[in-house]
């Protein structure tokens, strides 16, 4: 059985577009997978001090037959391999790919929670999934757009496709 589901993207090394990019690519690669959609990237500006690089932020839509677990196995493999390079110790995350949404199912255990628990709280990644499928909701019927409208703003800022990789 294939299933929907939605991963979030995130970086704020040096290039951050160029790791969303990458990892984009290795997830349209991932077996028993297929890559519905990516949607555009977008900045949002660090929380915390402003002497570092702007986020950037996306979002995939996946079609699979992976378990979550599975899936998350393969995200985390994509970290390892691709973003989390250190410049220094304690150094600043360069990639981070996090399962939002998968399918209508409701996980909560060590290593897993889904939908993802701090989706509510983040325009960064509810927009573009509103980019992926303006009609997505969660399994409880939440549709993603009404907590789009009620998420805090974070001056979220799309980039234009010519700054993509
Ligand atoms: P946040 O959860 O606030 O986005 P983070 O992405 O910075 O935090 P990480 O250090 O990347 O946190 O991940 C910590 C652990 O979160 C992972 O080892 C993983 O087991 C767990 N985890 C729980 N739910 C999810 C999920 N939906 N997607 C990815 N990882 C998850
Ligand atoms: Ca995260
Ligand atoms: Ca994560």
């Amino acid at each position: 059985m294939m299933t929907d589901a939605f991963i979030g993207l995130g970086s704020n090394l040096k290039e951050p577009a160029t790791q969303l990019a990458r990892a984009v690519s290795a997830l349209a690669t991932l077996p028993d997978t297929v890559l519905v959609a990516q949607s555009p990237f977008y900045a949002s500006r660090p929380v915390g001090p402003q002497d570092q690089p702007d986020f950037v932020n996306g979002a995939v839509w996946l079609r699979t037959s992976l378990t979550p677990h599975q899936l998350l196995d393969q995200l985390q493999r994509i970290e390892h391999k691709h973003g989390r390079e250190r410049l220094r110790h304690w150094g600043p995350r360069t990639l981070d790919l996090d399962i939002l949404i998968f399918g209508d199912q409701v996980l909560e255990d060590e290593r897993l929670t889904v939908p993802h628990r701090e989706l509510r709280n983040r325009d960064f990644a509810l927009q573009p999934l509103l980019d992926l499928k303006a009609d997505l909701a969660l399994p409880d019927g939440t549709a993603v757009a009404e907590l789009r409208s009620r998420c805090p703003d974070n001056g979220l800022r799309k980039l234009p496709p010519a700054d993509y990789p």
